[in-house]
């Protein structure tokens, strides 16, 4: 089993790798598995003595949340609001929840976070992978409808609607709210140390079984092998990356990247390639993953700069390659072999 969680990580550079886990895990007895879901490939790790239950648990709530908050599958929650015709929908209080809160960021990132660019994202032919570039006009219409404030919430009926002409979806958050859940469930077991990776998201629950921190790769975004450039050494906390490596398409030369410009319902732009953000909320992180990269290195430092209540880091990897690391990220960030003269710039409070 260890031999095999070994290689598992190595193939899973691709997200958040997680580096010499297989190191802490020797005196510890532990579960692992492998579960497709919500588009990507998970591995949960689970040490101790509640690991099996742990896993077993862990995995019924990634499908139970990817069934209600898929965008695609016609059964969903999320596809049952978008085909409402403005009417209300009944909510589960997962679902309500995760809409409450995301709503929240949306309005505390002044809209870089909208669930509603998921106009954008169909558009541009993300959800069936028939890509292409609409025109101005059409890209004037889908931007119209790009609003999250125009999401009506009832928390008290647990329903929501949202305008006919509009559509949303939870892809830059779902990955950090389950972390967020799988992480409360498995201490509510007993579970003291697991590694959750969820695609580009990290997960951790506590430290490593042996007490030390958990080592996470940050990928850099130029290697076509899927390289990590740094690492950053973390515990209890999530470690989530947003890049314009991880889904895009190229046509004239450009590339056309997942993440949405709400603005102007296109790829966002904003000079950087990837933006990790380091926090103890996985929905935050997530959230703000996203959000920070519409914004761009300067704006997102001075959104970094602004929210301390927030309780989060970032690691910013420009197109010229250059990083810009907050402050808090100081003693717990190292560059990678090979990328030991990379210009690392410390950006304080
Ligand atoms: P992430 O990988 O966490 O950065 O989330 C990207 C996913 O969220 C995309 O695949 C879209 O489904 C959706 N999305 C894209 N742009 C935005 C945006 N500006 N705000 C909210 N969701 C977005
Ligand atoms: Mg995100």
């Amino acid at each position: 089993m260890k031999g095999r969680l070994c290689l598992l990580l190595a193939g899973l550079l691709a997200a958040g790798a997680v580096l010499t886990g297989c190191a802490g895990a020797k005196s510890a007895s532990s579960e692992s598995s492998q579960v497709f879901a919500m588009d990507t490939v998970m591995l949960l790790t689970v040490y101790g003595d509640q690991a099996k239950e742990g896993i077993d648990q862990a995995t019924q709530t990634i499908q139970k949340l990817e069934k209600l908050w898929s965008a695609t599958d016609e059964t969903s929650e999320i596809w049952t609001l978008n085909h409402s015709e403005g009417d209300w929908v009944d909510l589960s209080p997962e679902t309500e929840q995760v809409l409450s809160r995301s709503l929240e960021l949306c309005a505390l990132t002044g809209g870089a976070l909208d669930l509603t660019a998921y106009s954008a994202v169909q558009a541009w032919g993300f959800p069936t992978g028939e890509y292409r570039v609409p025109g101005a006009e059409e890209l004037a219409q889908v931007a119209a409808s790009i609003d999250y404030t125009q999401v009506e919430l009832n928390e008290q009926a647990s329903q929501a609607r949202l305008p006919e002409n509009m559509s949303l979806d939870l892809g830059a958050v779902a990955k950090g709210r389950l972390g967020e859940v799988l992480s409360q469930q498995l201490k509510e077991l007993g579970v003291t140390s697991a590694l959750l990776e969820l695609g580009g998201n990290v997960q951790t629950v506590g430290a490593k079984p042996d007490g030390s921190k958990w080592r996470v790769g940050i990928q850099d975004p130029a290697s076509q092998e899927g390289g990590y450039l740094g690492v950053v050494q973390v515990a209890d906390q999530a470690v989530v990356t947003s890049g314009d490596y991880q889904r895009y398409f190229e046509q004239d030369g450009q590339r056309y990247c997942h993440i949405m410009d709400p603005d102007t319902a296109s790829p966002a732009q904003s000079g950087v390639d990837s933006v990790t953000v380091i926090g103890s909320d996985g929905t935050v992180c997530d959230a703000l993953s996203t959000a920070l990269f519409v914004m761009g290195e300067e704006k997102g430092i001075q959104f970094w700069k602004d929210h301390p209540e927030l309780n989060f880091e970032a690691i910013f990897i420009a197109q010229d390659g250059t990083l810009a690391v907050t402050a808090g990220l100081a003693d717990n960030f190292t560059l990678a072999d090979g990328y030991q003269n990379r210009e690392v710039t410390v950006m304080e409070r």
